[in-house]
């Protein structure tokens, strides 16, 4: 039978975005997908609220968005800085190195953001291009500050590249006030539609620095050079070939950023930070510890909890799974086996998070862990 996916994506998606993807698909020039890719990209430049921005829509995943903005803004020897606080910022910086980029990283430890002041040190200490961080690292479940990042990066005169891969549409972003040069996600994760596709929403100042460029992008497929007049005219409503657009999946992100719009940014802001405190209280009520280390810079679309001490990790996640709730285990190498994760974000409501809890508390009463059946549903309840 069906089971309720509780990972950091894919998530679970609304049935009107399903649909599009079992829409008979319709060529890339039919003037109605011309005005549907159209709306799609002005409707995400209003989810990341970039009324200035370059969106790029392309077929790929959140690791190719990440490769598009390293190919087209870093060139051989330039200087980057990543803020990692996980996994996902390790990857950037490795990316950033494939084209030649200069990169020191800044690791926070496990479960803790850096520091601003130190942020603020390495920026002093020498010229950097970029400044790349993770929005929501997927691994350890932390929340950055992006708003003051991006016044470091403004104030130091570097682009800042946020990997919203695991916040966009589930945690407030406001790419123009917060100088945000570029924000890239996927389409998996809270922004409600199937893998596939790359996001990414350029400021002007990332387009600058991108026109200014002395050598070729090293990427053919992710070479902006390709893909801006292709955004531009759709954008004016003119179509325009590069590689085939996966329609239905643009088709499907139309619908779903539409949903996303029609419920508020906000309102849906607010949901995700209900859900988010709502997990958080029931895990702590259950005797579970979470990864971050406090509330202020803990993220609202996944949790990652320890295991009990004496919790089998692979049997507790088959036991979970058979009362038919999909989590997902640890990412982070070293921990790997020490945590697992639930997503909740994009559509999730109050019974996906009871049925959640519920599976946990259960399987863990079964394997012996000491807790009161039903605090954890508890706490959920009186969050809402
Ligand atoms: N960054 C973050 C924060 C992520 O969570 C992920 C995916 N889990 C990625 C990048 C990479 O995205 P994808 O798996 O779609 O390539």
């Amino acid at each position: 039978s069906r089971k309720l996916l509780m990972i950091p994506g894919p998530i679970e998606f609304e049935n009107d975005v399903l649909q599009c993807m079992a829409t008979p698909t319709p060529s890339h020039v039919d003037p109605d997908f011309i005005a549907t890719f159209s709306n799609t990209l002005k409707l995400l430049k209003e989810v990341c609220r970039s009324p200035s921005g370059q969106v790029f829509i392309v077929a790929g995943t959140g690791t190719f968005a990440m490769d598009m903005a390293a190919a087209n803004l870093i060139e051989s020897g330039d200087k980057a800085l990543v803020v990692s606080t996980g996994y996902f910022g390790l990857r950037f910086a490795e990316i950033l190195k494939r084209y030649g980029a200069e990169v020191d990283v800044l690791e926070a430890e496990v479960g803790d953001i850096v520091p601003m002041d130190r942020i603020e040190q390495q920026l002093q200490s020498k010229t950097y291009k970029l400044l790349a961080f993770t929005h929501v690292d997927t691994s350890t479940a932390v929340l950055n500050d992006a708003k003051r990042i991006g016044a470091l990066g403004k104030k130091h005169g570097v682009l800042t590249v946020l990997d919203g891969v695991c916040s966009v549409a589930g945690e407030d972003i406001r790419q123009d006030d917060w100088n945000i040069d570029v924000v890239l996600t996927a389409s998996q994760k809270a922004v409600g539609v199937p893998p596939g596709l790359a996001l990414l929403v350029a400021s002007k100042n990332a387009i600058q620095a991108f026109e200014q460029r002395k050598s070729p992008v090293a990427n053919y497929y992710g070479d902006w050079a390709n893909w801006l007049p292709i955004m531009k005219a759709y954008e004016n409503k003119q179509a325009s070939y590069f590689g085939t657009p996966p329609v239905n999946l643009i088709m499907a992100l139309e619908k779903s950023l539409q949903n996303i719009v029609k419920e508020g940014l906000d309102q849906r802001f607010d949901r995700h930070q209900r859900a988010g405190k709502a997990m958080r209280a029931a895990l702590k009520a259950i005797g579970l510890e979470v990864l971050s280390k406090n509330e202020d810079i803990a993220s609202n679309t996944l949790s990652a909890p320890y295991y009990p001490s004496q919790i089998d990790p692979s049997s507790f996640l088959q036991g979970v799974n058979k009362e038919g709730i999909v989590l997902a285990g640890g990412l982070l190498p070293e921990l790997k086996s020490k945590y697992f994760r639930i997503g909740h974000m994009g559509s999730v409501n109050k019974s996906d998070l009871l049925g959640t809890i519920g599976a946990i508390e259960t399987v863990l009463k079964n394997s012996g862990h000491k807790h009161e059946l039903g605090s954890g549903t508890a706490a959920i309840l009186k969050h809402f």
